[in-house]
């Protein structure tokens, strides 16, 4: 089998129909994975799935909220994906925030993490890739539950990674900085708001969906068969910049 294929594999994504997510489904389809996704929006999903169909791409789905139990419990996982935020300061946030925020970003990839276990070590080289943020390794004004459920999954990554090491189940978490999606366009339309992002990115402007999706790739792909208990940062450059 080719290292720098992913024929004959499966891959769980959550929140495939827009975004990074949805860049994901179709990089991993394209290198010949076969890809599940979900989503709660079950017209985007039922579009995005017709469109995938047409250009020959494996990839199936179903309607689910990831920040639900019960919904979680009829899916495995392979890459969890799903994120969202609420931004205010600290003082501000009401405990019903806390917990969706909490069980969308963290909660969902924790317990499905769990719920696949089985199946990823049965596969006998499962591997894991989180999509976490700069935003759980530094203060980005992100709003700070936002910051601690995605530095909770960056050292959930570091744990799995030598707990289910045994099993060879690789655990890697990408760490995006700004990337135009649904999520953030609307901060990014402001052109103050990108005029700061850029002036703290060295390569001068955010990112792309496939930018990210390429990293996902490879780290489900044999040739990353050494790499474990990662987080590596897609930020053109931010994390490594202070000032000049
Ligand atoms: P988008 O909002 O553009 O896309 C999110 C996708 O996930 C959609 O398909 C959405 O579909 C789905 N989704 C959201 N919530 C749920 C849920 N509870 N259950 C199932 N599906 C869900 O987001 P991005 O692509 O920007 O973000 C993806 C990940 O990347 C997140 O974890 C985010 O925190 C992270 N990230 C993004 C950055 C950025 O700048 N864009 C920067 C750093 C990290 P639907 O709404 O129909 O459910």
């Amino acid at each position: 089998k080719s290292r720098w294929s992913l024929t004959g594999m499966t891959a769980l994504v959550t929140g495939g129909t827009r975004g990074i997510g949805h860049a994901i489904v179709e990089e991993l389809a394209s290198l010949g994975a076969t890809v599940y996704t979900c989503s709660r929006n079950e017209a985007e999903l039922n579009r995005c799935l017709q469109g995938w169909a047409a250009i020959g791409f494996s990839v199936s789905g179903s309607v689910c909220d990831a920040s639900s139990r019960p919904q979680r419990e009829q899916l495995f996982d392979k890459i969890n994906n799903v994120g969202t935020n609420i931004r205010k300061p600290t003082t501000e946030y009401t405990s019903v925030e806390y917990s969706m925020l909490m069980a969308t970003n963290f909660e969902s990839a924790y317990h499905l993490c769990q719920l696949a276990y089985p199946l990823l070590k049965a596969s006998g080289v499962g591997s894991i890739v989180f999509i976490s943020s700069v935003a759980g390794l530094v203060h980005i004004g992100s709003g700070s539950i936002y910051g601690a459920s995605k530095g909770a999954m960056n050292q959930l990554t570091k744990n799995l990674a030598c707990e289910w090491a045994k099993d060879n189940i690789r655990c890697n978490c990408v760490a995006p900085w700004y990337i135009r999606t649904s999520l953030v366009e609307h901060l990014l339309d402001s052109e103050e708001f990108l005029d700061k992002i850029i002036s703290r990115t060295p390569l001068k402007r955010p990112g792309e969906p496939k930018e990210v999706s390429s990293l996902v790739a490879f780290l489900c792909m044999p040739a990353s068969s050494y790499i474990t208990g990662q987080i590596v940062s897609v930020d053109g450059g931010m994390t490594a910049f202070s000032f000049s």
